[in-house]
C-alpha cells in the first residue's frame, strides 16, 4: 500500500531555516526516489522582494501538499506590518495538534528522557479576545468540548500508534473547575476507551516541577495551549539546546512539520546551526505519511531514522555548538543519512 512517490511542499524559511531544511532533506536523501519536493517561498526575504509575506497561491499550495516540511519563519514588521505566519497557517488549515516529541540523549543533554507534548493550538488563551473596561484588562480563555475531544483522542491516538505507556493529562482545574475542569472531565471519559494506556493527571505546577526533576517519568502530555507553549520549551531546555526537537501540526487533512525553534538569525549563514530539530521534523512526517496512507516501508524508515539521529549523537558524538562540539550543520545531515543508509539494509 502507500505512494510510489509522495509530494512533499517545503518552504525553507527564514535564518538558518533554510540551511537546517536542506540538512533535513539531505538527511532523507536514502529515500530520495519516494518524494517530489515543491519548493514554496514566504517569510521575511520574500517579502523582502515582493513586498508580501507569502504567493497568492499560498494556502491552496499547501492544501495540495501529502505534507509540508517547514524551516521557521520570521514575522517582519515592515510599514504596513502582517499578522504572523505560522499563526495565519494555523488558523486558516485549522492545525488543531501541536506534537513536540523530545528527547535527552545520553552524554549529551543535561537529563536523560524521551517525552512527547501533545499541546491543543487553536483554543485557550490564543483566541485573542482581551479587553480592557476601566483598569481592568481581561483576555478570554475559551475551552470548547470539540477542541478538546479532539486533542485528547489525538494523544490517546498517538500513545497507541508509537507504542507508549501513558498519557498524563496536564491542567489548573483547582483553580479553573469549568474551563480545565472540563479539558480534564472529558479526559477521564476518554482515558476509558484506552485501556492499554495508563492515564496519569498533574496540576500543571507540579508538572513543571515534576519534568525537571524526573523527566523519565513522563512519557505523552497532553495540555491545553498555553501550558503546552511553556512546558515545551522547558522540555527543551532540559534536552539541552532548541535545535534537538522537532514538531508536527495536525489538520483534518493537512499536517506541517518544523524546528521547535525560532529563525536564529544571530548564527544564520554560518553553517552551524544544529539541523537535528529539523531532521526530527522530518522524521515525524515520515511517521505521518506512513499512517495517512498506509505505507508500511515509511513507518520502518521513520524507526531507522530515529537510530540514526540517536547513532550520531550518542555514538559517533557529531555535535554541533549548541551542543559542545565543532561540527557543522552538513557534517550532522551527512552522518545521519550514512548511519540512515545502514539501518535501512539491517531492516
Ligand atoms: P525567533 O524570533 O524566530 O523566535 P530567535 O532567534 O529569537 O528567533 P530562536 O531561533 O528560538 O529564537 O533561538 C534562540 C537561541 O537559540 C538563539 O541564540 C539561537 O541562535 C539558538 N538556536 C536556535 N535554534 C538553533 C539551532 N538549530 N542550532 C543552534 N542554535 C540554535
Amino acid at each position: 500500500m502507500g505512494k510510489d512517490r509522495y509530494h512533499i511542499v517545503v518552504i525553507p524559511g527564514d535564518g538558518i531555516g533554510p540551511e537546517v531544511v536542506e540538512a533535513a532533506l539531505h538527511a532523507l536523501s536514502p529515500l530520495a526516489e519516494r518524494f517530489d519536493y515543491e519548493y514554496v517561498r514566504a517569510g521575511l526575504a520574500y517579502y523582502n522582494e515582493t513586498g508580501k509575506p507569502y504567493p497568492e497561491d499560498f494556502l491552496d499550495r499547501l492544501r495540495s501538499a501529502d505534507a509540508v516540511l517547514k524551516g521557521p519563519l520570521a514575522t517582519p514588521v515592515g510599514p504596513h506590518g502582517y499578522r504572523s505566519i505560522n499563526v495565519y497557517m494555523r488558523q486558516e488549515l485549522d492545525l488543531y495538534a501541536n506534537l513536540r516529541p523530545c528527547r535527552g540523549y545520553p552524554r549529551v543533554s543535561p537529563k536523560v528522557f524521551d517525552m512527547v507534548i501533545v499541546r491543543e493550538n487553536t483554543e485557550d488563551l490564543y483566541v485573542g479576545i482581551e479587553g480592557v473596561f476601566r483598569d481592568h484588562a481581561y483576555a478570554m480563555k475559551i475551552v470548547t468540548r470539540q477542541g478538546s475531544e479532539r486533542i485528547i483522542r489525538f494523544a490517546f491516538e498517538y500513545a497507541v500508534k508509537t507504542m507508549r505507556r501513558k498519557v498524563t493529562v496536564v491542567h489548573k482545574a483547582n483553580i479553573l473547575k469549568l474551563s480545565d475542569g472540563m479539558f480534564l472531565g472529558i479526559f477521564r471519559e476518554l482515558s476509558k476507551n484506552y485501556s492499554g494506556i495508563e492515564a496519569d493527571e498533574l496540576i500543571v505546577d507540579a508538572a513543571a516541577y515534576n519534568i525537571v526533576r524526573s523527566p523519565e517519568k513522563l512519557d505523552v502530555i497532553v495540555t491545553l495551549n498555553m501550558y503546552g507553549d511553556i512546558l515545551s520549551d522547558l522540555v527543551a531546555g532540559l534536552a539541552g539546546s532548541l535545535g534537538l526537537c522537532g514538531s508536527g501540526q495536525y489538520g483534518a487533512n493537512i499536517a506541517v512539520f518544523e524546528p521547535v525553534h525560532g529563525t536564529g538569525f544571530d548564527i544564520a549563514g554560518k553553517g552551524i546551526a544544529n539541523p537535528i530539530a529539523a531532521i526530527h521534523a522530518a522524521r515525524l512526517m515520515l511517521e505521518y505519511l506512513a499512517t495517512t496512507f498506509n505505507d508500511k516501508e515509511l513507518n520502518t524508515a521513520a524507526k531507522a531514522l530515529d537510530k540514526a539521529i540517536y547513532k550520531t549523537l550518542t555514538e559517533d558524538h557529531i555535535l554541533t555548538r549548541d551542543l559542545g562540539g565543532h561540527y557543522t550543520t552538513m557534517d550532522v545531515a551527512r552522518n545521519i543519512a550514512r548511519r540512515f543508509t545502514a539501518e535501512l539494509k539491517r531492516i
